[in-house]
């Protein structure tokens, strides 16, 4: 099944264009919104597998949705986690964990947004593919983590490199987590729902140049290796975020380094999810 934050509310997707306002179809068993909805996600997906619509109650409009996980009490994001970008960034492909870091939560949005460019920056793009957890987890063992993902989703881990990499070592938190710097959407699509959730093809292009191809059957830590890494020392909660790295082709890495300029639209998709939109502005003034 696919969901959507419509209007902060949770929608069951019969399309692209409609859906059934969940909380309503439910009778208040389930929802408003998508924090509640994953508090109780067995419960919800097991009500929602034998859901029968008797149709639809709610028109989407994209420029009311949020990020499918709109309140999430933790974000991870994954560094070097293909080994094409981790080449073009200059470093080795890492054999333990890869670097994990936090996009802080006031940078999340929906899918769909326009992005002030941080004055003086290198504002950089990476497309990746999210994953949202639907269960609680600690210690969970790769074979049994698809079991606590609710869902996958399309995100850009948006960069301002100056920021990122000055200083006498580099921190990844601030430089990734300018306002709007975290868009996901535009729904959550649940695992099932794919044929191989291990291998989607992901892009994005800018002013319509392909910038970024791959797929994430080259992720080096898959989403079960990832959860069983993070879970072995944080514990996960439902509705937190994990952006899984991006694949090869950023602006920092390439010659010349390209950045995203004022006036530019950006879009991010990945096969079976969707696709993102945002349009850079210069900061005001
Ligand atoms: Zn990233």
């Amino acid at each position: 099944m696919r969901i959507a934050n419509h209007n902060s509310r949770a929608v069951l997707l019969t399309s692209e264009e409609a859906g059934v306002d969940i909380h309503a179809a439910s009778e208040g068993r389930f929802g408003p919104d998508l924090p509640s909805l994953y508090n109780d996600w067995e419960a919800f997906a097991a009500w929602a597998n034998g859901f029968t619509s008797p149709g639809d109650d709610v028109v989407i409009n994209r420029a009311q949705l949020g990020s499918p996980s709109p309140a999430p009490r933790q974000i991870f994001a994954i560094g070097l986690n293909y080994s094409e970008h981790a080449k073009e960034s200059g470093f080795d492909a890492p054999e333990q964990l890869p670097p994990v870091f936090t996009k802080f939560v006031s940078a999340l949005t929906g899918p769909d947004t326009t992005v002030e460019l941080p004055d003086g920056g290198n504002t950089d793009w990476e497309v990746e593919l999210v994953a949202v957890i639907g269960k609680t987890a600690s210690n969970v063992p790769a074979a049994e983590a698809w079991a606590h993902v609710a869902g996958l989703s399309v995100g850009q881990d948006l960069s301002e490199r100056i920021s990122q990499l000055r200083g006498p070592a580099p921190q990844f938190g601030l430089g990734k987590s300018f306002a709007g710097f975290a868009p996901v959407g535009p729904w959550l699509v649940t695992p099932d729902e794919f044929e191989d959730p291990d291998d989607l093809e992901l892009g994005c292009s800018l002013d319509g140049e392909e910038l970024q191809k791959g797929r994430t059957s080259d992720l080096i830590f898959s989403i079960p290796a990832l959860i069983q890494g993070l879970s072995e020392t944080v514990t996960l909660l439902p509705g937190d975020i994990i952006f899984t790295g991006t694949p090869a082709g950023v602006g920092v890495g390439r010659s010349p380094q390209r950045f995203i300029r004022p006036g530019e639209t950006l879009i991010s998709r990945i096969e079976g999810i969707g696709e993102i939109t945002q349009t850079f502005v210069s900061a005001a003034q």
